[in-house]
C-alpha cells in the first residue's frame, strides 16, 4: 500500500485511495478517517482540503503510506498526527501522555462558568498530562495563574511544550509530583481528569486506548476510585473558602465520586452528563 502514493497525485485521488483502504478494512467511517488522515499528513484542516482537490499532494506521499498502516493497525488519528484540537487549541501529544478527549472540554466549559466574574483565579490541575484542561482554561481567562502536577516527568515536559505554544507558558508552575505533595495553597479551583481504570479491566479496555494511552494515566487502583479518594480527602485544605473542585468521573462512578465529596465536606454538588447521557464531570464546592 505505501507505494500506492505519488507525489504528482490528486488530494481527491489520494484520499479515495485512502477511503478505499479503510473501507476494505472495515471501517464504517472511512471517508472521514481519510479526510482527516489526510488533512493531517498535509497540515491542513479537514475543512480546507477539498478546496483545492486537485492540487497535488507533492512530499506528503511520503509520509501517507505509513500513516495509513498505522492507522489500518487501530492506532488512533490523533496519536499518528501527534496532535489534538481541544476546545479550538491545537494540543501536542506524545505517547507520554493522554490523548485528551473531547468530553473533558465539557469540565473546562462548566468551571469557566463557575469562574466568570473572578478576577485572576490561581488554578491548579492534578495529572495534567498534556495539560488540556488548565492550559485551556488559562487561555480563555488572561489573569489566571495555575500550577500543572503530574507524577510523569515526561508528561510535564509535552505540557511546557503546549504551554509555550498557547502563549500561557508565564502563568503556569509545572511541579513533578504525587496529587498535592509539596504543593502550597489556596486555590480557587482544583481541575483533575484522574486515572480511573480499575486496575483489572485494564487489560480488556479497547484498543485504541489500552495500547496508546499510558498505564501510568489510566490505572485508578483496585477499584478505580483510588485517586478520587485522595483529591477529595485533601482538596479542602488546598481551596479558598467556596473555591471548586471539578473530576471527570469513569463510567459508573458518580455515585461513589458524590459520596466521596460530600463526606469531605463539598457542597453544591453538580454532574455534567455527557451527549452519551453518561454523568461525566462532577463539581462541588469547598
Ligand atoms: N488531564 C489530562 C487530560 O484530561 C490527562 C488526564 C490523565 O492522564 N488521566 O487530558
Amino acid at each position: 500500500m505505501s507505494g500506492a502514493f505519488r507525489p504528482d497525485m490528486r488530494r481527491a485521488e489520494a484520499g479515495d485511495l485512502l477511503a478505499t483502504a479503510f473501507g476494505k478494512a472495515g471501517f464504517e467511517d472511512c471517508r472521514l478517517m481519510a479526510r482527516r488522515l489526510l488533512a493531517d499528513a498535509l497540515r491542513v484542516e479537514p475543512g480546507e482540503l477539498f478546496l483545492h482537490p486537485d492540487r497535488l499532494i507533492g512530499e506528503t506521499a511520503e509520509r501517507l503510506g505509513p500513516a495509513l498502516s498505522r492507522a489500518l493497525k487501530g492506532e488512533p488519528l490523533t496519536r499518528i498526527a501527534g496532535r489534538r484540537s481541544f476546545c479550538g487549541r491545537d494540543f501536542r501529544v506524545t505517547p507520554d501522555v493522554l490523548d485528551p478527549r473531547p468530553e473533558t472540554e465539557l469540565l473546562v466549559e462548566e468551571m469557566l462558568k463557575r469562574l466568570a466574574g473572578q478576577r485572576a483565579p490561581r488554578l491548579l490541575d492534578l495529572g495534567t498530562g498534556s495539560g488540556a484542561i488548565i492550559l485551556t482554561l488559562l487561555a480563555e481567562i488572561p489573569e489566571a495563574t495555575g500550577v500543572a502536577v503530574d507524577l510523569s516527568p515526561a508528561a510535564l515536559a509535552v505540557a511546557g511544550g503546549n504551554a509555550e505554544a498557547l502563549g500561557v507558558a508565564g502563568r503556569v508552575a509545572f511541579h513533578h509530583g504525587d496529587l498535592f505533595a509539596g504543593l502550597a495553597g489556596p486555590f480557587d479551583a482544583i481541575l483533575s481528569n484522574p486515572p480511573y481504570i480499575p486496575s483489572a479491566d485494564l487489560a480488556g479496555l479497547e484498543l485504541a486506548v489500552r495500547d496508546f494511552d499510558p498505564p501510568l494515566a489510566l490505572d485508578g487502583g483496585p477499584d478505580g476510585l483510588a485517586f478520587y479518594r485522595r483529591i477529595a480527602g485533601e482538596a479542602r485544605a488546598f481551596l479558598m473558602p467556596g473555591g471548586w473542585l471539578g473530576v471527570e468521573l469513569g463510567a459508573g462512578q458518580s455515585e461513589s465520586v458524590i459520596a466521596l465529596m460530600e463526606a469531605a465536606g463539598f457542597q453544591d454538588m453538580a454532574i455534567r452528563y455527557d451527549l452519551a447521557g453518561h454523568a461525566r464531570h462532577l463539581l462541588g464546592r469547598g
